[in-house]
């Protein structure tokens, strides 16, 4: 399906793995990247100076054959979870790494959840091997817990036992992910189209202005090209690769330094190429205003089951997070919730369960998996409600275990209702105000595109942001005469329903349409 707008099978050609390490803190992540990196990028030929751009590629021989991996160099997983919760999907595999000297511990649990939820396949570093007091067999039964049973017990999940520090097995670890992704994954792009991309990492360099590593999806992307990433828009003015060496193309999984943005994008940020530079810097500033708006707006909405519809209809799969006072409750809530019957084409999954306050961890895997969080006679701590909000994770309270299961199970067949996706319909400047004592504020207007149409939908932008949405225009006059509807180029006078509107400002009508399922 990934191929499907990227032409026809003859346009794919064979992409490296993207490959991200999570794993428990000192359990030895930086370490095993530098590792690889001081082993496979080859500072010697490069000049003695590697350049930490955020990723890498290495190339390793594996059954003969020369094979390319792109590994994302910032250790841990804030880098997988804000593109994750950005929908941006950056990984094809995750390496887990865990102290063989210590074992799974919360934030394993956690970074196994994180790949899990986003379906990426695993393979387990089990690092430390040097250590005397390593138990590497230990290991394997605790990951078999978590569903990573290991090959050699007859399960499916690659582990490779390393020392980081001594740069042990680092060939081993590289090609049991080779051969991971060969047998769980289909990786193809076609280069030949405009590029699209991720961004790793965003930062404001002194001398360079704003820098952003990027990972290439599909496409390529070439010096000269505009571009947009997330808010931020410009002009690919140079690429540098992680020798410090200047590239002037960069093909899928290939991750680059890009330079010539205007401002610094947000990590996962999706970045593509368009037409002209003034097409880059209308779609960014749309976004800017959208983005400003929607936060507002999330702050001041309450949290209604149109939400949760809306969960279902990206996704018609919902995920839930559970927690509970008490390990009784939470299996029972598990359990019934389970016991719903849905149609097939809608999914129910428990990603996480747990007993406690709800936390900043679970709000983040909430985050990242586009989760809903039930909270059985519990509440949000500290931090956590604030993180919710901003990252628009729904957290539902309840008491009472039926209202819980009455609630999704609405929510759930809600699926299945029409879905309504909007079209615009055009924009119209205010030149004019007139007072009247009947109808309030009317509006001269000059419509600047599409048309203006009575009891149409419309909201008000201002400077670039959106000041009101869900107004209605209640009365449309061309001349002097009531009109169902204004074209482009044409005066209009009009009013809507909001009161404190401007010379200047704009109002963009739209209409919802009903979108065919498929
Ligand atoms: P991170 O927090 O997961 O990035 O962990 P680090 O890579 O910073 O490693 C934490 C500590 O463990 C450091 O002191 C490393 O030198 C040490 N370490 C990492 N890998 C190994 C290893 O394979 N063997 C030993 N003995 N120590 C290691």
């Amino acid at each position: 399906s990934f191929g499907e707008d990227e032409g026809g099978e003859d346009d794919l050609e064979r992409r490296p793995p993207v490959v991200t390490v999570m794993g428990h803190v000192d359990h030895g992540k930086t370490r095993l990247l530098d590792s690889i990196r001081s082993a496979k990028v080859g500072e010697a030929e490069a000049g003695g100076i590697t350049q930490h751009i955020g990723a890498y590629q290495v190339t390793s021989e594996v059954d003969g054959v020369d094979r390319t991996l792109t590994f994302i160099d910032t250790p841990g997983h804030e880098a997988f979870t804000a593109m994750r919760a950005r929908g941006a999907k950056s990984t094809d595999i995750a390496v887990i790494v865990v102290a063989a000297d210590d074992g799974v511990m919360p934030q394993t649990v956690e970074a196994i959840n994180h790949a899990q939820a986003a379906e990426v396949p695993i393979v387990v570093a089990v690092n430390k091997i040097d250590k005397e007091s390593a138990q590497p067999d230990k290991i394997r039964g605790q990951m078999t817990e978590y569903g990573l049973v290991p090959e050699e017990y007859g399960g499916d999940t690659m582990f490779v036992d390393i020392s980081a520090k001594q740069g042990l097995n680092i060939d081993s670890l590289l090609e049991a992910i080779v051969l991971t992704a060969d047998a769980s994954l289909d990786l193809r792009a076609n280069p030949d189209m405009d590029a699209q991309g991720v961004a790793i990492e965003a930062h404001l360099d002194r001398g360079r202005g704003p820098v952003a590593t990027v990972l290439i999806q599909r496409g390529t992307l070439r010096v000269g090209d505009s571009i947009v990433a997330g808010d931020a828009y410009g002009r690919v003015r140079r690429m540098v690769d992680e020798h410090g060496d200047d590239v002037t193309e960069a093909s899928p999984s290939r991750p680059v330094q890009v330079i010539g943005l205007t401002s610094v994008c947000g990590a996962g940020d999706t970045l593509m190429v368009v037409e002209e530079d003034r097409t880059a810097r209308q779609i960014a500033d749309r976004r800017n205003a959208r983005k400003r708006n929607a936060l507002a707006a999330r702050s001041r909405r309450r949290i209604s089951l149109e939400d949760l519809d809306s969960h279902l209809k990206e996704t018609s799969q919902l995920n839930l997070i559970i927690k509970g006072d008490n390990s009784g409750t939470v299996e029972a809530l598990e359990e019934a919730l389970m016991g719903i019957e849905i149609d097939d084409e809608v999914q129910l999954r428990v990603i996480d369960r747990g007993v406690g306050a709800v936390t900043e961890t679970n709000v983040n895997l909430a985050a990242a998996s586009d989760a809903v969080i039930i909270g059985f006679n519990v509440r949000a701590e500290g931090k956590a409600t604030e993180m919710a909000n901003r990252e628009g994770v729904d957290i539902r309270y309840y008491s009472i275990i039926y209202q819980a299961i009455d609630e999704i199970e609405a929510a759930l067949k809600g699926m299945l209702k029409p879905i309504y996706e909007e079209k615009q319909l055009g924009q119209a400047e205010i030149r004019q105000l007139f007072r009247s004592s009947k109808v309030g504020n009317i509006a001269g207007c000059m419509v600047l595109d599409g048309i203006m149409r009575r009891n149409a939908k419309a909201r008000l932008i201002r400077d670039g942001n959106v000041v009101q949405e869900e107004m209605t225009i209640t009365s449309l006059r061309r001349e002097k005469d009531d009109a169902t509807e204004v074209r482009e180029g044409f005066e209009c006078g009009l009013t809507v329903s909001y009161s404190d509107i401007r010379i200047g400002d704009i109002i963009e009508t739209y209409e919802l349409v009903e979108k065919p399922r498929d």
